[in-house]
């Protein structure tokens, strides 16, 4: 007899941005795989796990992916319950479909618990609704992140059409991001906004347009972003970013405690 594996969406980052059933999976686990964007308070809901890191940053150090499967198919044959915990939705860019695939084929039972993705967390945070009435009906979740292997990429005719664009690992992509839009036909004037860390206590927001796109990409810092491109967006031009907005407090803190 073998064990279970579930794939468990962690959410954008807030701990508390995590599902009951993700809660109760977590306190039940053996062991946990998880992501290294995964906040610790919400690691700790194992107390009973093993936790080890498989975790994918651009850029920086990974494991492979067949390995992660072949932890998972190990751990399953020693393990009642094991978890495997990922950023956000794990359908929706966790590269979900090669561990289904592999689970399935060791005939390993598998249960998959939907998480908040980062689109409906950065969202949230600036409170403009991604089908907003009259200015979008159509969604689109994309990235222009190729992988090995994958079919001609569309994203950018996809992105270029929808109302509304989500782009996921694309901030670090900003300069191919724009010159791909704009061959599709979308007007450099359209409104964007990166929203880097959303969900955490200081997001920040960088206003912008797809012709400003690699300009507004260079002030994000180190943390997770997404690309949002849509007029639904155009209102965000007339407010600064929250780090403009904390560097401003900063200075009238220091002014007021020297004047
Ligand atoms: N499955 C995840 C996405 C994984 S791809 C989900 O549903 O959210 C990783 C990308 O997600 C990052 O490069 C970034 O574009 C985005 N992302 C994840 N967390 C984020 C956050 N807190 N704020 C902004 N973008 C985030």
């Amino acid at each position: 007899m073998s064990g279970a594996v579930y794939l468990v969406g962690a959410g954008p980052g807030a701990p508390d941005l995590l599902t009951l059933r993700a809660a109760n999976v977590l306190a039940r686990a053996d062991i946990v795989f998880h992501d290294a964007l995964v906040h610790p308070d919400t690691l700790a809901l194992a107390e009973r796990a093993i936790k080890v890191a498989v975790g994918k940053r651009s850029g920086k150090h990974s494991t492979a992916q067949r390995f992660i499967n072949k932890q998972l198919i190990d751990a399953a044959h020693k393990y009642t319950t094991v978890v495997r915990l990922k950023g956000g939705d794990p359908m929706l860019f966790g590269r979900a479909q090669e561990e289904i695939d592999a689970l399935t084929a060791a005939g390993i039972t598998l249960e998959i618990v939907p998480g908040v993705s980062a689109a409906f967390a950065a969202s949230a945070d600036l409170q403009v609704s991604l089908t907003r009435r009259a200015l979008a009906r159509s969604v689109v979740f994309a990235t222009p992140r190729e992988a090995a292997g994958s079919r001609e990429n569309t994203w950018a005719k996809a992105a270029a059409a929808a109302d509304t664009a989500v782009l996921y690992m694309a901030a670090g992509e900003a300069q191919a991001v724009r010159t791909a839009l704009i061959a599709k036909g979308v007007p450099s004037s359209r409104p964007a906004v990166i929203v880097e860390n959303a969900s955490s206590a200081t997001p920040s927001v960088f206003a912008t347009t797809v012709g400003e796109l690699p300009a507004a990409a260079q002030r994000v810092g180190a943390g997770p972003a997404l690309v949002m491109v849509g007029e639904i967006y155009a209102q965000h031009h007339a407010q600064p970013n929250t780090r403009e907005l904390q560097a401003l407090a900063a200075l009238a803190a220091v002014s007021a405690a020297t004047s």
